[in-house]
């Protein structure tokens, strides 16, 4: 992945300003935030997203994101903060390394966040709850739920 630009932020190749840095993860300021003090949160080894992301680099990436979430609470006084974390270019994944953003939001402030409401009947929502709890209990047997 030699010209992945997160992997280069990673290995300090290109500056970037840091919140945290630990073996697996490395916290930085998104440089066109979407408020003052939006944090990227990124694993040092590259994946693309949530599918082939090391299970255990992602749970200390939500460790560290909880942690960050707090500070930047305490210390930019922010009112809430999102969470987003997009994969693939169609859910708007602009870099193909995984990340977290935590973006601080602030009353009266410009950020969107949006999506349509669709109403789907009892029918279709049957049908989608069937092909998803059908596929994983084949797939995968510490899946927890049960009919
Ligand atoms: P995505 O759309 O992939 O979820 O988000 C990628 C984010 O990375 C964007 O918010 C963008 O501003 C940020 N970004 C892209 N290149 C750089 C960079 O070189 N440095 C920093 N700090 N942020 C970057
Ligand atoms: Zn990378």
């Amino acid at each position: 992945m030699e010209e992945c630009i997160f992997c280069k932020i990673a290995k300090n190749e290109i500056p970037s300003k840091k919140i945290y840095e630990d073996n697996d993860v490395l916290a930085f300021l998104d440089i066109n935030p979407a408020n003052p003090g939006h944090t990227l949160i990124i694993s040092k080894k590259h994946f693309e997203g949530i599918i082939d992301a090391d299970v255990g680099v992602l749970s200390k990436m939500i460790q560290v994101s909880k942690t960050i979430a707090k500070t930047i609470k305490e210390r930019l006084g922010s009112d809430g903060l999102n969470i987003m974390q997009n994969n693939g270019k169609h859910a708007g994944q602009l870099v193909s390394h995984i990340h977290f953003h935590i973006i601080p939001r602030f009353p009266n402030d410009k950020v969107v966040i949006s999506y349509p409401r669709a109403q789907l009947s009892e029918n279709d929502l049957n049908e989608i709850q069937k092909k998803l709890t059908s596929a994983k209990k084949e797939e995968s047997e510490d899946y927890d739920f049960r009919f």
